[in-house]
């Protein structure tokens, strides 16, 4: 049972995908995953991590220079990569705008029903389609096939398992390694 809210967002409670309720205060901005009483671990992401935190910071520069962002949350970032995986898997995760509780230090939080390194993978499942979108539009057939002969050598999997080797992901301002 979810506990009632308290006026202005002080307490918030978050009904997480499986089931469990969690007060939002229970999440702080190091936190990048939840050892929760389902037995499992969920995926932490808060607005104040960088999208570094799961592709180096090139990536998020060309992410940027080729995304064109429609909303009203600035260039491309967090926001936009987690408002991706939501629309993606919507059962799976669930968010909560905890912007009139400002002592928790962030004014966004997402849970996801799987732990931290499969939302990696699918973040970074994610940002190819997205680029892959972008560079079809580009119009350019040579840069078309260059991008797909770049991906026929890219493997998610080894790829976040080589960038969560190499990253610290302990501090809320980690940087790529
Ligand atoms: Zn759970």
């Amino acid at each position: 049972m979810a506990e009632p809210r308290v006026p202005g967002g002080r307490g918030a409670t978050l009904d997480l995908p499986c089931g469990e309720s969690v007060k939002t205060r229970t999440f702080d901005m190091g936190m990048r995953e939840y050892d929760c009483d389902c037995g499992d671990s969920h995926a932490v992401v808060m607005d104040v991590h960088p999208p570094s935190r799961f592709v180096p910071e090139f990536l998020v520069d060309v992410l940027r220079e080729t995304i064109d962002t429609t909303d009203d949350h600035g260039e491309f970032g967090t926001m936009h990569l987690m408002g991706v995986v939501l629309e993606e898997f919507p059962e799976d995760v669930v968010s909560e705008d905890v912007a009139e509780d400002p002592d928790l230090g962030y004014a966004m939080v997402w849970v996801t029903d799987f732990d931290s390194r499969r939302l990696h993978e699918v973040v970074v499942e994610l940002i190819v389609e997205l680029m892959e979108h972008a560079v079809s539009h580009a119009a350019d057939d040579d840069a078309m096939s260059q991008f797909e002969a770049d991906m026929l050598n890219f493997d998610v999997s080894t790829f976040v398992e080589q960038y969560r080797r190499e990253r610290d992901f302990t501090g809320p301002h980690d940087r790529p390694a």
